[in-house]
């Protein structure tokens, strides 16, 4: 296992010049510089993370949950939100941003989502009163943001793919924050998808109501390819809706081998799994 090269530093610095770069960007770039086949990939990456690691920074691979597709980008491993974003946002946009989020990772219709004039008009001084009561000695009292200062918040949140603004009107998760806040999710007690393990934020439910069960589209497109898997709750037994965009309703012999199928089933949420996601991927296309 070498050291870095000027291979790694050209990576190393894309990424921090452009923020995350989605799978097929990042292999082309690792393909670019270093020719040969991407099975060097994770290795390459592996190089970088381990002598990264002592300024706590490493690249990491993380899903935009809308679209269920795999991007790399350079993170910070510590700290909180105000760590995070606290060189670029003032102290009341980061408690802005905070609010906004809350309300998209407790989304109960688990679409992940909040509206642009929901958000606008988002009471951020109630929230410090209520804060207040605490022990948080540390706490700076939030000014209270003017609507345009919000506007404006959520464009530059935007712009640093924290957040992105769909075209009808919608706030959702941004890249940066699945790759960033994945750790922080956790104090908001989003519950996790049944297969991967990771937040649920854009996900589906399981239809039983006492049923805590919940998965990932594309977790759930993994595992229900398989012609021999019931497509029911893993926990409950109940059936579990699957449009036929989702997985195909053939139920048939398919062409492919056996071998790729089985190991499909583990969705993809870490560098190690990444060959396994392409592997699925080239199935759905074929
Ligand atoms: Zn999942
Ligand atoms: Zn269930």
């Amino acid at each position: 296992m070498g050291r870095l090269d000027q291979n790694h530093h050209t990576f190393i610095q894309t990424l921090m010049a452009r923020g995350p770069l989605s799978d097929k960007q990042a292999k082309a770039m690792f393909q670019d510089l270093c020719g040969g086949d991407a099975g060097g990939f994770s290795q390459f990456i592996t190089i970088i993370n381990k002598e990264m690691s002592f300024l706590q920074l490493e690249v990491r691979a993380g899903r935009n949950q809308y679209n269920g597709k795999l991007y790399y980008g350079l993170i910070n491993k510590l700290g909180n939100e105000q760590a995070k974003l606290g060189t670029h946002y003032s102290h009341a946009q980061i408690t802005f941003f905070k609010s906004v989020l809350e309300v998209i990772v407790s989304d109960s219709s688990l679409k992940g989502e909040i509206s642009v004039i929901q958000a606008l008009n988002l009471r951020l001084e109630g929230k410090n009163e209520q804060q207040s009561q605490g022990e948080t000695s540390t706490q700076v009292p939030t000014m209270a943001l003017t609507l345009a200062q919000k506007e404006k918040t959520l464009e530059e949140l935007v712009h640093d793919r924290w957040l992105v603004q769909t075209a009808d009107g919608m706030v959702h998760l941004g890249v940066r924050s699945f790759l960033e806040l994945w750790n922080i999710f956790k104090n908001y007690d989003v519950p996790v998808c049944d297969i991967c393990n990771e937040a649920s934020i854009k996900a589906q439910a399981c239809q039983n109501e006492e049923c805590s069960v919940r998965m990932h589209s594309y977790c759930l497109k993994a595992k229900f390819f398989r012609p021999q898997v019931p497509r029911v709750c893993p926990k409950c037994g109940t059936a579990w809706e699957v449009s036929s965009v989702d997985v195909p309703q053939n139920r048939g012999t398919p062409h492919t081998n056996e071998g790729n199928r089985e190991r499909s089933e583990r969705p993809p949420g870490d560098l190690c799994s990444t060959p396994v996601r392409k592997r699925y991927r080239s199935l759905w296309e074929s």
